[in-house]
């Protein structure tokens, strides 16, 4: 709360207005599924429903509670417009956290009191950079996912459908402590493995195919998100080949990370091996992303972000090559950033298993 406070000075707004619950969670440790935050100078005011009361009291520290019983956005409108007497109430909001309708419903509240300040990304920043806490917990969720992985692999043989695979990667890391996977994990066999986001299917793992697993664990709240790629039977040295540009494409990335550099450099290191493979147009999407509560943060590594990374950044590192009806290659880590380089979190082997 007293890091989001620093903003006041820079926005001259009376209250942030804290809609997106990773936000809110973060700020008050406040873990449902529905709430909303005002922040004042000097106060701080969750509004939940009566559902959270009692998990409010456990979990919630720095800010007031207060359960409403007609709605959050009315109770927060109704809040605003208490926050001065007379005159308009500077509210700062982020519009990519809030629907039109939601603030049609919050601003008819307010009595037409707010003035609506746009700032997107306020909870955000603070976010992208882990203190020491959130680190030892990204690197428990680093090691359920990379220890989910090796216990896989003995599984992944012809027969197994995709969908089996994806279902046990999901049972065994929650045997593992995680509360869920940090997204649906995707396993994608064969000329699907160069969907770069498919969806597991009911179909059958063949020999002679790549399989791209990818994968994430949330313990303790935070995310991990790992990628290898394996082949059934022998490779052929086309295969071998595009592993290995991928792989020295994810080390170049790697290498390019400290604090001070501009975001878009790892991007940048892994093209530059890709193109000297000949392989650079098959790589169609970023090198990486932030990670942490939720498993896309800022900042992006790709082209043309310039914002530069600093100490306890967590990002992943996943290029790939992915050829339309014959396959594709992603090797994907977690790694914090530091001021001497990139620090794996994700440990599962990276060398191409033939199995
Ligand atoms: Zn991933
Ligand atoms: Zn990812």
């Amino acid at each position: 709360v007293d890091r989001l406070r620093l903003c006041f000075s820079e926005l001259r707004v009376d209250v942030i207005l804290v809609t997106h619950l990773p936000n809110i969670f973060y700020v008050t440790g406040f873990s449902g599924s529905a709430g909303l935050l005002l922040v004042e100078p000097e106060n701080g005011l969750l509004l939940i429903d009566s559902r959270y009361t009692f998990q409010a009291r456990e979990e919630v520290s720095g800010v007031r509670v207060q359960t409403v019983k007609h709605g959050l956005l009315r109770g927060a409108g109704e809040a605003i417009s208490r926050v001065s007497r007379r005159g308009r109430v500077s509210v700062a909001y982020s519009p990519a956290q809030l629907t039109i309708a939601q603030k049609q419903t919050l601003d008819a509240a307010t009595g037409g009191r707010a003035r609506w300040v746009p700032a997107n990304g306020l909870v955000e920043k603070l976010r992208a950079i882990k203190d020491a806490d959130e680190l030892s917990r990204m690197r428990q969720a680093a090691d359920a996912i990379s220890k989910t992985f090796c216990d896989v692999i003995p599984m992944i043989r012809p027969g197994v459908t995709e969908l089996e695979l994806a279902a046990e990667i999901e049972y065994r890391m929650k045997r593992l402590g995680a509360s869920g996977p940090s997204f649906e994990t995707i396993v994608a066999s064969g000329a699907r493995s160069a969907w770069a986001h498919a969806r597991p299917t009911a179909k059958p793992l063949k020999k002679n195919e790549l399989v791209v697993l990818d994968q994430g664990a949330i313990l303790r709240a935070y995310c991990s998100d790992m990628t290898r790629t394996v082949f059934l039977g022998r490779t052929s040295e086309k295969v071998r080949r595009m592993y290995r540009a991928v792989l020295e494409a994810q080390e170049a990335a790697k290498n390019a990370i400290r604090s001070g550099v501009a975001a878009e450099a790892p991007d940048t290191a892994a093209r530059h091996v890709l193109k000297k493979y000949g392989l650079s147009r098959f790589f169609t999407h970023s090198t990486g992303h932030g990670l942490g509560l939720e498993v896309h943060e800022t900042p992006r590594l790709g082209k043309g972000e310039r914002t530069k990374l600093e100490e306890g950044m967590v990002v992943t590192v996943e290029p790939g090559v992915y050829v339309e009806g014959f396959g594709g290659i992603r090797i994907e880590d977690d790694v914090v950033v530091t001021s001497t380089g990139a620090q794996d979190l994700t440990s599962a082997p990276r060398e191409l298993l033939e199995l």
